[in-house]
C-alpha cells in the first residue's frame, strides 16, 4: 500500500481543477476584452461616423438647399437664409471634424481626403451664395442649377463614403461574431480537455483506493488468521496439543468466579502416570513421550462438551476442569477416563501395581464462594491424587468439599 501516492494523486487532482478553472477565467477574460474592443470599433469606427455622414448629408439637403429655395421663392429674409448658410456651414464642419477624429482604415484615408476638399469646395461655394445674397447691388444672379449641382455632387461623394462604413460595419459585425463563436469553441474545447483529464485522474485514483482496500481487507484476513493461529499456540502443548499450563492459568480463574457468580459446581481434577518414571526407564523416553499423547487423547476424547477443559500441567502431570455438571457425574466422567486408560493395555512391566500403565487421580467437587480461596481447590485435589497413590494407585479419590 501506498498511501503517499494517493495523496500526491488527490493533489495533483486538485491542481488540475484549479488550473482548469485559472485556464478557463483567463480565456473568457481575454476573449470578453476582444469582443469589447471589436464593439468598440464596430461603434466608433463605423456606426458613428455612419450617422455623422448622414447627419452630413441632412444638412446639405435640409438645411442649405432647402433654405435657399425657400429665399427664393421669397419665404425667408436675404438676413435669415445668409445666417443660415452661415450656421449650417458649421455645422457641416463640425460633423465633418468629428468624423475624420474616428479611426480612419489606410484603405480609406485617401477617399476622406478627397471628401474633405469636395466639402471644402462645396462650403466655398455657398460663401460666395451668401456673398452675392448679402450684395445690396445683386451684380451676379444666383442659378439655383449650380446649386442642385454642387449639392448633389457632395452628396454624391458622401453616399460612397456611406457606402464604404456601412460595408465596414457588416464586416466588423461578421468578425464580431466570428470571434464570439471562436471563445465558444475554445472555451468548450478545454472544458472538455480538462473534464476528460479529471474524470481519468479521480478513475485512477479511486480504482488504487479500491485496490487497496482489497489488500487491506486480504491483509487483516490473514492477520486475523495469524493471531488466531498464535493464541492457539501460546495456548497449547506441543507434545500432547492439549491446553497447556499457561492457558489453564486463565481459565482455572475464569471459571473459578463464573461458578461463584451462578452458583454452579465447579470440579477439578489432577491426573498422575503411575510409576512413569519406570515406564521413562524401561522403554526409553521417546515411548514415555508416545505414552504421554496416548492419555492426552484419552482425555480428548472422553472430555469433549463445551464447558470440558482438559490441560497438560507439566511433565506426566494433567488438570481437569469441567464446569456444566454436577459432582456426581464429574466423578464419574474422572473414573471413566482412569478406566479407558487402563483398557489400553499398554505394557508397563515397571509398574508395581499392574503389568499395563495405569493412572491415579485427585479430585474435588465444589459450589465455590467468594470467601473460598482459588488455590484450596487446586490443594484438595493435590491431596486426593497423593491419598490415590497412596491407596495403591490406579485409582480416583473425589471428594465435595475442600
Ligand atoms: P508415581 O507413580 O508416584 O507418580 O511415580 P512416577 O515415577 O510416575 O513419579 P515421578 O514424579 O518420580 O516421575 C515422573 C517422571 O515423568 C519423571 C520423568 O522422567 C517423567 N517425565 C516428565 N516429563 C516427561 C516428558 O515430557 N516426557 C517423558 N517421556 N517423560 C517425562
Ligand atoms: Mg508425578
Ligand atoms: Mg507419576
Amino acid at each position: 500500500m501506498k498511501p503517499l501516492k494517493l495523496k500526491a494523486k488527490l493533489l495533483y487532482l486538485l491542481l488540475l481543477v484549479g488550473f482548469g478553472l485559472v485556464v478557463v477565467g483567463l480565456i473568457g477574460y481575454f476573449n470578453i476584452q476582444n469582443i469589447k474592443k471589436n464593439l468598440d470599433t464596430l461603434y466608433f469606427g463605423s456606426l458613428l461616423p455612419l450617422s455623422e455622414l448622414n447627419a452630413i448629408n441632412a444638412a446639405y439637403h435640409n438645411n442649405l438647399a432647402s433654405s435657399i429655395y425657400q429665399w427664393n421663392n421669397k419665404l425667408i429674409s436675404d438676413e435669415h437664409v445668409s445666417n443660415k448658410i452661415v450656421e449650417s456651414l458649421e455645422q457641416i464642419n463640425h460633423l465633418w471634424a468629428s468624423y475624420t477624429s474616428h479611426h480612419k482604415r489606410p484603405e480609406e484615408i485617401a477617399y476622406v481626403t478627397y471628401t474633405g476638399e469636395q466639402i471644402q469646395h462645396v462650403a466655398d461655394y455657398f460663401i460666395q451664395v451668401r456673398s452675392l445674397i448679402n450684395d445690396p447691388v445683386r451684380s451676379h444672379p444666383l442659378s439655383l442649377i449650380t446649386m442642385d449641382e454642387n449639392i448633389q455632387s457632395i452628396q454624391h461623394t458622401l453616399q460612397q463614403l456611406i457606402a464604404y462604413e456601412n460595408a465596414a460595419a457588416k464586416y466588423e459585425h461578421a468578425q464580431l461574431l466570428a470571434q464570439y463563436q471562436n471563445a465558444l469553441v475554445q472555451l468548450f474545447l478545454f472544458l472538455g480537455v480538462i473534464l476528460s483529464l479529471v474524470m481519468g485522474l479521480a478513475w485512477m485514483i479511486f480504482s488504487r483506493i479500491e485496490i487497496q482496500q482489497q489488500q487491506l481487507i486480504e491483509s487483516s484476513e490473514t492477520l486475523k488468521h495469524l493471531n488466531f493461529k498464535l493464541e492457539q499456540a501460546s495456548y497449547t502443548d506441543s507434545l500432547t496439543s492439549l491446553y497447556n499450563r499457561r492457558y489453564f492459568n486463565i481459565v482455572y480463574e475464569r471459571e473459578f468466579k463464573r461458578a461463584i457468580r451462578s452458583n454452579r459446581p465447579f470440579v477439578f481434577m489432577m491426573l498422575d502416570i503411575d510409576f512413569f518414571k519406570q515406564y521413562n526407564d524401561t522403554y526409553g523416553h521417546l515411548q514415555g513421550d508416545l505414552a504421554l499423547q496416548t492419555v492426552a487423547k484419552i482425555l480428548k476424547t472422553t472430555l469433549q462438551r463445551p464447558g470440558d477443559y482438559p490441560f497438560r500441567l507439566g511433565g506426566e502431570e494433567f488438570g481437569v476442569i469441567l464446569t456444566d455438571i454436577d459432582c456426581k457425574n464429574a466423578r464419574i466422567m474422572g473414573e471413566k477416563v482412569r478406566a479407558s486408560i487402563e483398557h489400553l493395555k499398554i505394557e508397563h512391566k515397571g509398574s508395581k501395581i499392574l503389568p499395563t500403565l495405569s493412572v491415579s487421580i485427585g479430585g474435588v467437587c465444589i459450589v465455590p464462594t467468594v470467601d473460598m480461596s482459588e488455590d484450596a481447590l487446586i490443594h484438595t485435589a493435590d491431596t486426593n491424587l497423593y491419598a490415590a497413590k497412596e491407596r495403591g494407585r490406579n485409582q480416583i479419590v473425589f471428594s465435595n468439599k475442600l
